[in-house]
């Protein structure tokens, strides 16, 4: 075993995010306060529109939706291959995640697949914006629109994203990211809610706090509330001052890693655009990868290139398991062709801004001898 493994994903830390958890461990106030609110206006500034911080971007999703009033009797539609927290955040209001196919060239959501899944009880899409790229977002707004659906964007991959010249964030019905320790930016775990409905962002605040109405408020001033009432189901998911220190010093640094991501993405892209395996044609000077994707021809075995890449010492992924075929959420019957073909090729290799150049060729050259 060599003894530098080439990881996965990784948190990517400075002196900088240190420093500011040790100043809110000395100011002995953890819970939520003025890191919260500063981190806040932060990503506000950073959106161009109003941001909430929850303790997830699960949380951030499951808030979200039910403050579009999404729950039982409800259906959501969502791409079968994404991570479990966007179909246990729709399953968490009582709904029901309908797992969709996704488009081969984004492996985001196939709306046009989606749109054969419609049914009375259909309320809103939840796109995923797979790698961090955001597949046919103004096809989907507009098919949502034509079938007055709420769009809850899961976002988790496409912090710094954006579309048409537009944030991811920045524009569109309601957008959940998260901050989970290996995301484009992370509090250590976190997320947040953005969006300009003034009824969701009021709702989630409070939902955050176990439903206490205007608690915010008091929480930003130092105070707690005593003396409220509570008209809705509320969480215990809140973020806290110590996660927002973070939060604050990956946002300040974060261009500097949004461009290594990019230049790492675009160095894997010059060698495997000629060879045969499959990559995801990202303009990566608007996208912002989480993760770098690899669809591996047919007839290759997998399991022996993932064994092989780590005795190279070179840590891969597989993002991610298609929901559908999870007992929870089990639709066997349902054939959603494109997702399950596409999932049995799928190898993620390392990206995380602190590879060097070095370390990305020894990728691809391991990658190169292997097939
Ligand atoms: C990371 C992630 C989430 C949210 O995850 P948390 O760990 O709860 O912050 C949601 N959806 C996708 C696709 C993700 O990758």
């Amino acid at each position: 075993m060599p003894d530098k493994l080439i990881r996965l994903s990784k948190s990517c830390l400075s002196e900088a995010e240190k420093n500011a958890v040790m100043g809110v461990l000395d100011r002995e106030f953890l819970g939520m306060g003025t890191e919260v609110r500063q981190f806040e206006e932060m990503l506000t500034d950073f959106f161009g529109r109003p941001a909430v911080c929850v303790s997830t971007g699960t949380a951030a999703l499951h808030l979200a939706l039910q403050a579009a009033d999404i729950g039982a009797g409800d259906e959501v539609l969502v791409q079968t291959l994404t991570y479990i927290a966007s179909f246990q955040a729709i399953s968490a209001t009582g709904a029901t995640p309908v797992p969709c196919d996704v488009d081969t060239d984004t492996l985001c959501l196939d709306w046009r697949d989606a749109e054969k899944r419609l049914t009375s009880k259909t309320k809103a899409i939840m796109p995923v914006h797979y790698a961090g790229g955001v597949g046919e977002l103004d096809e989907i707004y507009a098919f949502a629109k034509k079938n007055s659906l709420r769009v809850i964007e899961d976002a988790s991959h496409a912090f710094g994203t954006t579309y048409k010249g537009k944030k991811v964030g920045g524009f569109g019905d309601i957008s959940c990211f998260s901050f989970d320790g290996i995301k484009n930016i992370t509090s250590g775990e976190g997320g947040c809610v953005v969006t300009d409905d003034e009824k969701v962002l009021q709702n989630v605040r409070d939902a955050r706090l176990l439903g206490v109405e205007k608690d915010t408020e008091k929480r930003f001033s130092g105070e707690r509330s005593w003396d409220f009432d509570v008209t809705a189901q509320g969480w215990r998911y809140h973020m806290s001052n110590i996660m927002a220190a973070i939060g604050i010093e990956q946002l300040k640094r974060f261009s500097n890693n949004a461009i290594k991501r990019q230049k790492i993405a675009l160095l894997y892209d010059s060698y495997f655009k000629d060879i045969d395996v499959e990559i995801i044609h990202h303009n990566y000077k608007n996208v912002v990868p989480h993760i770098y994707v690899l669809q591996l021809p047919d007839g290759v075995d997998r399991f022996l290139i993932r064994d092989k890449l780590r005795i190279d010492g070179i840590e891969t992924g597989v993002h991610f398991k298609n929901n559908h075929h999870l007992s929870l959420y089990n639709s066997a019957a349902q054939r959603i062709d494109k997702a399950e073909k596409i999932f049995e090729t799928l190898l993620s290799i390392p990206l995380h801004p602190d590879i060097t150049e070095q370390n990305v060729w020894k990728v691809i050259d391991s990658i190169r001898r292997l097939l």
